[in-house]
C-alpha cells in the first residue's frame, strides 16, 4: 500500500530531489503547498541538526502524516565555515543564488587552489504530531571552483566542483546528483530505516 510523507521544505530544489529519490520506493511525496497558509518555520539553531529537528517537529504538528525536514547548506573552510546554516540567507534573504554564488566567488578570489575545501551538509528529521523520530545526515566534500558550471540543480551547485566527478554538482543529471549528493547521502540512510526500523508508517 502507497504511504505518505509530508515533504516540509519550501525549497522547489530540495522538493524534487527528495521526491525523485520517494518514487523508487511505494512512499508518495507531498509538500507544503498543500498546507496553505502555513506560516514558515523560524530557524533559530545554530547547527544544521538543530534547524532540522525544529523544523520537523513544527511542521509535523499540522498534519497526521509522518514529516520529512531538511535543513543543508554549503560549507567553505577557506570562509570560516560559511555561509553554513546560513545557505539560505547569505548576503540577504532576497539574493538570488546567482548573487550569492557571485558573492562566494568574491570572497575567494584570492584564495589558492589547495585550500579551497568545502563540503555540502544535509541534515534530515523524521517527525510526527510533534514528536522527533529519527534523525539522518549526509555530506559530500568538494571544492569551490573558479567560475559557476552547470545548469542543473539550484542554490550553491555551479561552484561546487567535485573532483572525483570531475564536474560540479550543477554538469549533473539530477539522478546522478543524488547518487553523489550530500542529501542523497542522508536520504538513502531514511530508506534503510524506513524499510528496517521499527518505525511504523501508517498509509
Ligand atoms: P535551508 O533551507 O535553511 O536548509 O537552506 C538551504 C540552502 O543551502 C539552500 O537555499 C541553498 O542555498 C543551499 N543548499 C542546500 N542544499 C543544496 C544543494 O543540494 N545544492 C545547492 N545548494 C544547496
Amino acid at each position: 500500500m502507497e504511504r505518505t510523507i509530508l515533504i516540509a521544505t519550501f525549497n522547489r530544489g530540495k522538493v524534487n530531489e527528495i521526491n525523485q529519490f520517494l518514487s523508487s520506493l511505494p512512499i508518495r511525496g507531498i509538500d507544503l503547498h498543500k498546507l496553505p497558509g502555513l506560516a514558515p518555520c523560524f530557524e533559530r539553531g545554530g547547527t544544521f541538526e538543530e534547524n532540522a529537528c525544529q523544523k520537523a517537529r513544527y511542521y509535523s504538528q499540522f498534519s497526521p502524516a509522518l514529516t520529512l525536514s531538511d535543513d543543508s547548506g554549503l560549507v567553505v573552510d577557506a570562509l570560516n565555515g560559511q555561509p553554513g546554516v546560513h545557505s539560505a540567507r547569505f548576503i540577504s534573504e532576497w539574493a538570488t543564488d546567482e548573487e550569492r554564488n557571485r558573492e562566494v566567488l568574491f570572497q575567494m578570489r584570492a584564495v589558492p587552489e589547495e585550500r579551497r575545501s568545502a563540503r555540502f551538509v544535509c541534515c534530515m528529521a523524521l517527525a510526527r504530531r510533534g514528536k522527533l523520530l529519527d534523525i539522518f545526515g549526509g555530506t559530500v566534500e568538494g571544492l569551490i571552483g573558479q567560475e559557476p558550471q552547470g545548469e542543473s540543480g539550484f542554490g550553491y551547485d555551479p561552484i561546487f566542483f567535485i573532483p572525483e566527478v570531475g564536474k560540479t554538482m550543477a554538469e549533473l543529471e539530477p539522478i546522478e546528483k543524488l547518487r553523489v549528493s550530500h542529501r542523497g547521502r542522508a536520504l538513502r540512510k531514511l530508506g534503510g530505516a524506513l524499510g528496517t526500523s521499527c518505525l511504523v508508517i501508517k498509509p
